[in-house]
């Protein structure tokens, strides 16, 4: 049952709490409502009003009422308000408009490099986003929330990077304070490993509540879900798996300054270094993936050892937080299952059995979609939160 009282006590409408039960897109009755609540039909009856005021909640035709009567189901309205969502790569960006269910209704990508600063790329997603609204012919008032997902580690609770290694001129700028003199909504910034999870989480597995993604590309990091929540840790850096050693690479040199860095052998780069090594061409994960796609024998290799590496890292992972699914996203996941085959091969070796008998790993079903997918629930969990729902009203 959920205490929709409590929101008196934290200052909040009642309304916003009741969409709470409402928000998962279930038709429900007002009489269901006042069943699950315990409160009196006449107080349901207002704050189904107040919320059918605000558009966020509409009525569903009634299978089974015939004769004009009234509709008396009620269910979330998608289309009641636009997030946007942004997802910020070192070297591409792509914005996105969706409604509050999550889907793209317009989404605009290019080439657009994260090291031309805070104030150049902020200002161009703002540029951007202002223009995929007017497209969509939607007031700029429907907007409830933005989120962006950067590639670096952020600081959650303020939305601004920390020391990111691939983001001159970003480290502590203030995210949702410089895009909210241009757009005077919530702003939620988050690294774009953790994002990819929520948006894989979404789309492929909304009923999973404990679920790994990791991110394979120039570099390998991870976001964990656990007890259906994104886990963060004290410093947002929960899931930064790149630089924990592996027991082949011990006098591998890595970017960080250590050696045998998972990140320094299982990378794309990695792998590529690893080929020129045997002397085939090869510079980028794309590069990697080419050779694989061709049958070449030593990338295939090269990519099931990188998984049997990754693999090892996840080991630990999979004794500490126990997801039921691994999902495995980012450029490299593209070599398919020759890099799966890898992960899976010592994770359910070396793990307790346990811990993988109901244990699935799998390529991300949500692909090069996981961000903007997941910057689109950042801001969509927010906005429709009883705190946004209160901040909506308020408007
Ligand atoms: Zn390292």
């Amino acid at each position: 049952m959920v205490d929709v009282n409590r929101g008196s006590a934290l200052g909040l409408s009642g309304a916003s709490e009741l969409f709470q039960l409402l928000r998962d897109g279930e038709p429900r009755t007002r009489a269901s409502l006042a069943q699950t609540t315990g409160l009196a039909r006449s107080t349901i009856a207002a704050r189904v009003d107040e919320l059918m005021q605000l558009g966020l909640v509409s009525p569903v035709a009634d299978a089974a009422s015939t004769g004009g009567r009234p509709p008396s189901q009620f269910a979330l309205n998608p289309s009641a308000r636009i997030v946007l969502a942004a997802d910020l790569g070192a070297s591409h960006a792509t914005i996105a408009v969706t409604d509050l269910a999550g889907t793209v209704l317009a989404e605009h990508s290019e080439r657009r490099d994260i090291a031309e600063g805070p104030e150049a790329v902020l200002g161009w997603m703002v540029e951007a986003g202002r223009a995929l609204i007017d497209g969509l012919g939607r007031d700029r008032h429907d907007l409830a929330a933005i989120g962006i997902g950067v590639p670096g580690p952020v600081e959650h609770s303020t939305g601004r990077p920390v020391n990111p290694p691939i983001m001159p001129g970003w480290d502590r700028f203030d995210v949702p304070g410089w895009v909210q003199q241009h757009l005077e909504v919530p702003v939620l910034v988050d690294n774009d490993v953790n994002i990819m999870a929520l948006g894989e989480r979404a789309l492929a597995w909304p009923q999973v509540e404990h679920l790994m993604f990791v991110k394979v590309a120039t570099g390998i990091g991870s976001g964990i879900i656990s007890g259906g929540m994104l886990q963060r840790g004290a410093q947002g850096i929960a899931g930064d798996i790149g630089h924990v050693r592996v027991a082949r690479g011990s006098d591998v040199p890595c970017h960080c300054g250590n050696r045998g860095c998972l990140e320094a052998l299982a990378s794309g780069p990695a792998i590529a270094r690893a080929l020129r090594e045997q002397g085939i061409e090869a510079e980028t994960s794309n590069d990697v993936v080419e050779l694989v796609k061709h049958g070449d024998i030593e990338a295939i290799q090269a990519v099931r050892q990188a998984g049997r590496d990754i693999g090892e890292v996840l080991t630990a992972c999979v004794s500490l937080v126990n997801p039921s699914v691994v999902a495995i996203g980012g450029s490299m996941a593209r070599a398919g299952e020759h890099l799966i085959a890898g992960v899976r091969e010592v994770v359910y070796t070396r793990s307790m059995p346990l811990a993988t008998e109901h244990l699935t790993i799998v390529q991300s079903a949500a692909a090069e979609n996981a961000a903007v997918l997941g910057a689109s629930m950042l801001a969509i969990h927010h906005a429709l939160s009883p705190e946004g729902i209160d901040a909506l009203a308020a408007r």
